[in-house]
């Protein structure tokens, strides 16, 4: 995504800096971190959570081990695809979940249909944004609420192909998702449910991260004191 940052050494760049050690993760590896240490309570051994929002990725905790990947970028959750639409993602594939799912998706797509005579809660509104559309979606707003649900369809399968390969005992949703309304949130559950193997979903906790602000910093705080504590032992 970051095109022109190719073997851009980072990390080096701003310890130099600050004089301080420096250690590069991903959002979503550390999000996972928070809400591992934070909420459960390393109480569980495989858990994905969803990380949604301008994109869309999973951090994943695999028999007790944070799965980071090869070159610390696991979790690309966003870039599966999930549909033959010729739709350009910003990865500069064709296809992708985020494309079709994450927040500037609903946006792009509410500005497409929107006319001046549609009957909606946006009309008259000076900015469209997709957390304005999960507003609309959880005040009942007819078309705010298809746009959510189809837009859902698509992540649902996506986290229910992780499911099915995963099996963990609990996803843990961003937050914000708790933002679109019961109704929405049902039809996403649902939508999940459906694709998801009877036996991965009988065992299977669904929840909203109840970490409302600042899950990335506590992330990147939580990933220090991981590291810390690991080499001190
Ligand atoms: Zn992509």
């Amino acid at each position: 995504l970051l095109n022109d940052w190719q073997n851009v050494d980072i990390t080096r760049i701003i310890e130099d800096k600050f004089k301080l050690p420096v250690v590069l993760t991903n959002t979503s590896m550390a999000k996972i971190r928070a809400i591992d240490r934070i909420e459960i309570k390393g109480a569980v051994e495989n858990i994905i959570f969803i990380e949604y929002g301008d994109g869309i990725g999973c951090g994943l905790k695999l028999a007790g081990n944070y799965v980071p990947g090869s070159s610390s970028i696991s979790g690309e959750l966003g870039h599966m695809r999930v549909t033959d639409e010729q739709i350009i993602c910003r990865c500069g594939k064709v296809g992708c979940l985020e494309a079709v799912s994450a927040l500037p998706a609903l946006e792009s797509k509410a500005k497409a249909i929107i006319r001046e005579e549609t009957e909606t809660l946006l009309n008259g509104q000076s900015e469209i944004s997709g957390i304005c559309i999960f507003e609309a979606a959880a005040k009942g707003d007819r078309l705010c609420t298809h746009i959510v649900e189809e837009a859902f369809e698509y992540l649902a399968r996506a986290i229910a192909n992780l499911i099915n390969v995963i099996n963990p005992e609990i996803i843990v949703l961003e937050s914000l998702i708790s933002k679109v309304g019961e109704n929405a949130y049902s039809h996403l559950l649902r939508a999940i449910e459906k694709n998801t193997l009877s036996t991965h979903w009988q065992s299977l906790e669904v929840k909203f991260s109840g970490i409302e602000q600042y899950l990335g910093p506590l992330g990147g705080a939580s990933t220090i004191l991981d590291l810390c504590i690991e080499r001190s032992l």
